[in-house]
């Protein structure tokens, strides 16, 4: 029996008794005869709670100070963990980010994993802990100060450990029983997958599905460290995602590897705002000194669109999505460098959400485009931009729509499921 990483997300951990029914869980897996690393996030909603709680105190709180408040939300989950699970009999040692090694850069709020050095948590293992590792944080290399990897970052500390562990496994346990079709939450009818390779995933991620992180999936696949998503409040197989298809036992054929779907799903995003930079020239080198300096400010970018000069004017407008946690940052870093670019205005508008349709099969069915486009309009959906890749189609619309475009685009794809509905065991959805 190896070694396997377990991530609890906070819907999971949310209250006394999830932090008593996960410990259960643990100690199972321990019992089984595995080593056991587990990853925790902060209770329920409490991460939102701290960042509320910071904006009452200061409307842009420096990263340093901001990150060390934030990381207090998985201390508290990490040390109930390890107490519940030596109620039970077994040992465990808790650590934070920092002493399990998890070394980052020095970006505040979405710091990146350059190194693990798990140390620490090998030897607390080789003396037959369980070790809970505080998820979501690290320390930088130069500064030695705490950083957090981006919300949702306890997935990626899930996977980084489990690369440098040369885990299994890594199991990431949430509120629902897997990876869907679409969100639960917004369709009922959605179908929990089974398999979906890692490119899937990561596109799916991308483009909003907060189930798995992009950048957890993104390590994941440059490690191939299977993940397993599943449901902390049911004991049901969930979904596998990795870069091979597992294999099936059919009564006819033998083993059969299981198909790749044609389009894996339908992700959704309401976290990004547009910004459009009104009445630019044009003329060489103005969206080089636009992106320049958004870029400078260490924002990333989405979408981009240019629309058509009109000949009289000589003018542009370009438009782009970003974060709206960074909206205000990327006005501010435009508005500094307005004089070198030269347009006339700004306009911010954070009422946009964005649909995705994501699948391998697109590269070989030409349908597939016009198909998503016939179901936004039959839903009456009206399209501000759309971006593509090889295996994905994303649009952006008015968020008001965005929920009835995600349920129409779902049907119209025939990925409704004709038997149960889809089950969402906990979280707020926040
Ligand atoms: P955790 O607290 O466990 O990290 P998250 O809230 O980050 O949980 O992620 C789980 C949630 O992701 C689900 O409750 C669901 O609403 C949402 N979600 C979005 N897209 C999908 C999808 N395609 N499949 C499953 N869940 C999804
Ligand atoms: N607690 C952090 C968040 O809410 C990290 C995580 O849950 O993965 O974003
Ligand atoms: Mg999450």
């Amino acid at each position: 029996m190896g070694l396997v990483v377990q991530k609890y997300g906070g819907s999971s951990v949310a209250d006394a008794e999830g932090i008593k029914r996960v410990a259960k869980r643990i100690v199972e897996a321990k019992k089984n005869g595995h080593q056991v690393v587990v990853v925790v996030s902060a209770m329920g909603d409490t991460t939102d709670e701290l960042i509320d709680l910071a904006e009452k105190v200061s409307p842009m709180p420096s990263g340093r100070e901001f990150d060390m408040l934030l990381t207090a939300g998985e201390r508290i989950s990490m040390a109930l963990l390890a107490m519940a699970i030596k109620n039970l009999g077994h040992s465990a040692q808790s650590f934070t980010g920092s002493q399990a090694g998890v070394i980052t850069d020095s970006v505040h709020n979405k710091a990146r994993i350059i190194d693990v050095t798990p140390g620490r948590i090998r030897t607390a293992l080789d003396e037959g802990n369980i070790a809970i590792v505080a998820g979501f944080q690290g320390v930088s290399q130069d500064k030695k100060d705490i950083t957090t990897l981006g919300r949702g970052g306890s997935d990626t500390t899930a996977v980084a450990l489990a690369a440098a562990l040369d885990a299994e496994v890594c199991e990431i346990y949430t509120d629902v029983d897997g990876v869907f079709t679409a969100d639960p939450r917004v369709v009922k009818k959605a179908k929990k997958i089974d398999w979906i390779a890692f490119e899937d995933m990561l596109e799916l991620a991308a483009s909003g599905s907060k189930v798995l992180l992009h950048r957890c999936v993104e390590y994941a696949r440059r490690y191939n460290i299977p993940i397993h998503v599943r449901s902390s409040f049911s004991g049901l197989q969930g979904t596998w995602v990795s870069s091979e298809p597992p294999v099936q036992k059919t009564q006819q054929q033998g083993d059969q590897k299981v198909e790749q779907a044609i389009i894996s799903g339908v992700a959704h995003d309401t976290s990004e705002a547009k910004i459009t930079v009104v009445g630019v020239p044009d003329k060489p080198g103005e969206a080089a000194v636009i992106f320049r300096a958004v870029a400078d400010a260490e924002i990333n970018i989405d979408m981009i669109v240019q629309n058509v000069s009109a000949a009289s004017t000589g003018l542009t407008d370009i438009s782009f999505t970003l974060p709206k946690t960074e909206g205000r940052k990327a006005i501010d870093a435009l508005e500094k460098a307005k004089a070198g670019i030269g347009f006339e205005s700004l306009r911010y508008d954070d009422q946009i959400g964005k649909i995705s349709l994501v699948g391998a099969g697109m590269k070989t069915n030409p349908g597939v485009t016009a198909g998503f486009f016939e179901a936004l309009s039959d839903a009456g959906v009206n399209i501000e931009l759309i971006s593509t890749s090889e295996i994905r189609i994303s649009v952006v619309t008015r968020a008001d729509d965005v929920n009835e475009a995600v349920r129409a685009v779902h049907t119209a794809f025939g990925l409704d499921s004709d038997s149960d509905e889809a089950v969402v065991y906990g979280g707020t959805g926040r």
